[in-house]
């Protein structure tokens, strides 16, 4: 699991890995404990949490006050969740078409 943070020093937000207790900001090195800080999003993979942590440190550089509003917050998390039960519907969905398919061999092996 990795979770999108935002630095205590430089508003910079980034993903880290879960289990990672102390995080160092790749753009200032500022160090600091992950309760600590802003955490946005907790996500199964780096790449996707990656993507996010690029996508909200664009929306909020420039701000006066460098924060998601509470709208935004809100947004973040209810797209994420529909994004993903679509893609865990998605692989379900594969899943079953895989068993089929295994059936289907399964039966011509055993004919
Ligand atoms: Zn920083």
């Amino acid at each position: 699991m990795y979770t999108v943070v935002k630095c205590k020093g430089c508003t910079k937000i980034f993903e880290v890995a879960l289990e990672q207790p102390y995080l160092i900001c790749p753009a200032c090195g500022c160090s600091f404990h992950r309760n600590t800080c802003t955490s946005y999003l907790e996500c199964e993979d780096r790449a996707v949490a990656r993507s996010i942590a690029t996508s909200l440190d664009e929306l909020i550089k420039g701000r006066a006050i460098p924060e998601l509003t509470p709208e935004e917050a809100e947004t973040l998390q209810r797209a994420y969740k529909e994004v993903y039960q679509k893609f865990l519907e998605r692989t379900n969905a594969k899943g079953e078409i895989e068993e089929e398919n295994r059936k289907k061999e399964g039966y011509i092996l055993f004919e």
